[in-house]
């Protein structure tokens, strides 16, 4: 809870910390009705500053002292000062042993932050502030020390006692009790430090380092969770060889452990040999997880094995440079991911998210750079943009170097600031070095908030047969700046003559043509290219694979968007020359729709969408993305006031036109992958999740037909597949049908099947809260009194309250505002319980300037009742009152 006015803190008062920690030994003492840490820090004086010793003030928060000790002489009542916040001591000599004694209370935690109990087993989540919570401490991430762990706890009820490093002793202890010490041999700071106790099973695998020497790897799990770890297993070793191979970064300790926990905030956390997941990011087998958590739990895990070296061995300097290692680690995992599975397809993916839901952050009150000048909660900073574009940075960075040059930039960068804690400038001036260039201009991509706009013109001369493009890049203003300099925007690009095969590309000055497709550097405000030798005016693919986070925009009419369609070289061009066709169609229904008018689809879409359907070369998974309409979020994030009933109205007449004109190529392709999905035991691999996402996107389009065929097809996919992906696929398709009998009796009996299963009651309570049919509110209240959900799980949060405010927009926006209502409730009784996730959920409220004047006080109306409610956690203060300036 907030206590004092909130205060801000600002990158430009960064100094380095006046003291050291170089050894500390914790010793925990877990009981049922609280606990106790014993710290012993070994301290110095940081040489970089002078002589003299100023007063140490060291972080802590709802600590009870205990006792104090300084050189081994207790301290008394006035040898120190505590306040909410702190405890300050006057050393005497620059190096000095501190002791402390405090207790916690983590079986009554619920803010999950710190130390607490999931269930029956205690656990940790300390990044970015919660070690201050478990005693005090230097908790800031530049403060490096050597950990060494005791914990004490009862045996029968915790035979499992884990932290951070290698075990070196374990023993029996009076009254029932046991011990276990952990030491971990490489520096680390306070954020990284974990514990866990609790009953626990594990499957245990070896891994054999490139170097030759083995690791143990281990995944804890509860004990009726064991038949779920094979996949995070597999998983595990395939990102210890990519990262030998892609990065030559090879594991470090004796061993690795993962722990599956069922309460958590995040998705996962990767301290030091010891990472703590989410158990949805964990877990997976075929009959209880989708292909996407399969896929989800190979990403998760790759990217926290990953922080390994860009997070623990190369750390931060300050919270404002969090997205060195996250946005770096995001890029690493993406490709990892990409060159597992289908590398278009993750791209598509990957830019849908960002254009949907970063660039919305980005253009909303919470907008802010990559590298944050300022916050007041550093928990609200662990964000899209600090994540999604941090990574699409660094993306360009590779864009710009080449692969080489930046395998050469990144091996610098490891090899100079191994055990030290950096920032994003020494990452890039690592870059630099390696490759002999500038990035000065660059930079300005971590210190500018907001989406660069680019828009491009062409023009051709015959005479002179050269081709001129023409690029203008400007930047919206933010809440950090008004004027924005120029960005450097790497676009990669094609030209296509008349019958789609790419030119090879010759710029003026040049004496021989370079490639059919290449990067173009754009720096300046205005900046043209001219092309020389060009026959005919082509057809210009822009931004390929999607060179750089920009809102790009150049004239196409439908027939170029088609022809791209079918013919540009670069996969995910094709895609997005689909989204751009059919974001034009339904801009027109929009508009028909708004203006009374009965709603007319472009047919130039339907035969679009026949050509991909019956283009059997094409990967299933791509023809499943073509197929897909873009987003109601994404429709919303383009517009300049969205109407939340016109886009819904608009996407689901050309959802239903689309079932209706191409239900023969929809069913063919449904039943062909049907068959074959009846006929192989499932298996987790691209080609299979390619096979079902096509079959699963047809089945949704063909339920639009209300055809008893169709009906009967669910029924039977429903009930006789292996596996969750076509199950709950089935079970959504039932749920958003008008078949109300069978949507009914299918949810109850997925519902008995599963209900010992959290992590798949969670899809259960999450296509029913994301449901767009009429009386979504009643519905997601209904699911809130169900016994399996509970406010305390932040699974369950996100599941119920995060489907229907971020994804059931039509039903959320209610005209009467009582969708607007019921997310404010919840935001104040969640500040009590779980600062974090309430504020995680206001998202959807602070991008009230997008909707109509009505709607738009309706949800600031909410916004100030949230702020007059009295005692705010800091990071629902913070979110609310910048949504308000
Ligand atoms: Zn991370």
């Amino acid at each position: 809870m907030r206590t004092e006015q909130p205060q801000v803190i600002h990158l430009k008062d960064y100094k380095a910390p006046e003291y050291l920690i170089d050894e500390t030994h914790l010793t925990f003492e877990l009981f049922e009705d609280h606990t106790l840490v014993h710290a012993q820090l070994i301290m110095r004086r940081n040489p970089v500053h002078g002589g003299g010793l100023p007063a140490l003030v060291l972080d802590g928060q709802q600590l009870e002292l205990v006792r104090a000790a300084l050189d081994d002489e207790p301290l008394q009542a006035g040898d120190y000062q505590i306040d909410a916040g702190s405890l300050t001591v006057q050393p005497r000599a620059a190096q000095f042993t501190l002791d402390t004694t405090v207790k916690i209370h983590p079986e009554t935690n619920t803010a999950l932050e710190g130390l607490y109990k999931s269930g029956k087993m205690f656990c940790t989540q300390c990044e970015a502030e919660g070690f201050r919570k478990i005693t005090y401490y230097l908790d800031r991430p530049d403060v490096m020390s050597i950990f060494t762990t005791t914990v004490i706890a009862e045996q029968h009820r915790y035979p499992v006692l884990l932290s951070n490093g290698n075990p070196v002793g374990s023993g029996p202890a009076e009254d029932g009790r046991h011990w276990a010490t952990w030491e971990d041999p490489f520096m680390k700071p306070a954020y990284l430090f974990a514990l866990v106790a609790g009953d626990l099973w594990c499957v245990e695998d070896t891994f054999t380092r490139q170097s030759g020497r083995d690791v143990t790897l281990r995944i804890y799990v509860e004990p009726e969770n064991i038949d779920k770890c094979d996949h995070a297993m597999v998983s595990l070793k395939k990102s210890m060889r990519w990262d030998e191979e892609v990065y030559g970064r090879e594991y470090d300790l004796d061993i690795f452990m993962i722990v599956a926990v069922n309460d958590f905030n995040m998705g996962a956390m990767e301290n030091k040999g010891l990472n703590i997941f989410n158990s949805s990011c964990v877990l997976a087998r075929a009959e209880t997880a989708t292909d996407a958590a399969h896929q989800r739990v190979e990403a998760v895990v790759a990217h926290e094995y990953f922080h390994n070296w860009s997070g623990n061995r190369v750390t931060c300097r300050d919270w404002f440079q969090l997205s060195l290692k996250e946005g770096f680690t995001v890029f690493r995992d993406a490709e990892f991911s990409a060159d597992m599975n289908s590398r278009t397809v993750k791209r598509i993916e990957d830019v849908a998210y960002l254009r949907t839901h970063q660039f919305a952050e980005d253009a909303g009150p919470m907008a802010h750079p990559v590298r944050p000048d300022s916050f007041i909660e550093i928990s609200n900073f662990y964000t899209l943009t600090v994540y999604e574009k941090g990574s699409e940075v660094v993306r360009m960075v590779r864009t710009l170097l080449g692969a080489e040059g930046f395998r050469q930039g990144s091996d610098l960068y490891f090899e100079r600031h191994d055990g030290q804690a950096v920032t994003t400038d020494d990452f890039i001036k690592a870059m630099e070095d390696a490759n002999g260039v500038d990035l000065t201009q660059f930079k300005r991509w971590y210190s500018q908030a907001g989406t660069p706009r680019l828009e491009v013109s062409d023009a051709y001369d015959e005479a002179a047969r050269t081709y001129s493009l023409t690029f203008r890049q400007s930047c919206p203003p933010t809440p950090d700046k008004a004027e924005k300099l120029p960005f450097v925007i790497p676009v990669e690009l094609g030209l296509l003559d008349a019958q789609g095969n790419d030119l090879p590309l010759q710029l003026a000055g040049e004496s021989s043509a370079v490639g059919s497709t290449r990067v173009l550097s754009v720096t300046e405000a205005e900046q043209t290219f001219v092309f020389q030798g060009i026959e005919a005016r082509p057809l210009p693919s822009l931004l390929r694979g999607f060179s750089a986070p920009v809102k790009l925009s150049f004239p196409y009419d439908r027939d170029q968007l088609m022809f791209l369609m079918q013919h540009d070289s670069d996969g995910f061009n094709r895609w997005e020359a689909g989204q751009q066709l059919a974001v034009q169609v339904l801009q027109e229904l929009i508009g028909q729709h708004q203006l009374g008018q009965a709603l007319q689809l472009d047919p130039r879409l339907l035969k679009a969408l026949d050509t991909v359907l019956g283009d059997t070369s094409l990967d299933a998974a791509m023809v499943a993305e073509m197929l897909s309409l873009p987003g109601e979020g994404y429709l919303t994030e383009i517009s300049q006031v969205a109407d939340v009933d016109a886009i819904h109205a608009a996407r689901e007449f050309a959802r239903r036109q689309i079932a209706e004109h191409l239900f023969e190529p929809l069913w063919t392709r449904y039943q062909a992958n049907r068959a074959v999905s009846r006929n192989t035991a499932y298996v987790a691999s691209a080609e299979h999740f390619a096979r079902r996402s096509l079959q699963n996107i047809a089945l949704s389009y063909l339920m639009l037909s209300v055809k008893p065929q169709v009906l009967e097809a669910t029924l039977e996919q429903f009930e006789q597949c292996d596996n969750m992906t076509e199950r709950l696929t089935a079970l959504a398709v039932l749920v958003n049908s008008p078949f109300e009998a069978e949507r009914a009796k299918a949810l109850e009996s997925f519902a008995e099947h599963f209900k010992d299963n959290p992590l798949v009651m969670d899809q259960w309570f999450s296509v029913q809260a994301a449901s767009t049919l009429p009386g979504g509110l009643a519905r997601v209240k209904a699911l809130m009194q169900h016994p399996a959900f509970t406010l305390k799980n932040p699974n369950k949060v996100r599941a119920v309250v995060g489907a229907f405010a971020g994804q059931n927009l039509v039903n959320f926006h209610a005209a009467d505002g009582s969708g607007y209502r019921f997310l404010a409730d919840l935001v104040i009784e969640l500040n009590a319980l779980n600062p974090q996730i309430a504020s995680r959920q206001l998202a959807p409220l602070t991008r009230w300037r997008k909707y109509d004047a009505a709607r738009q006080a309706l949800m600031k109306g909410e916004l100030e009742r949230i702020l007059a409610a009295g005692e705010l956690s800091s990071d629902v203060y913070e979110v609310v009152s910048k949504s308000l300036a």
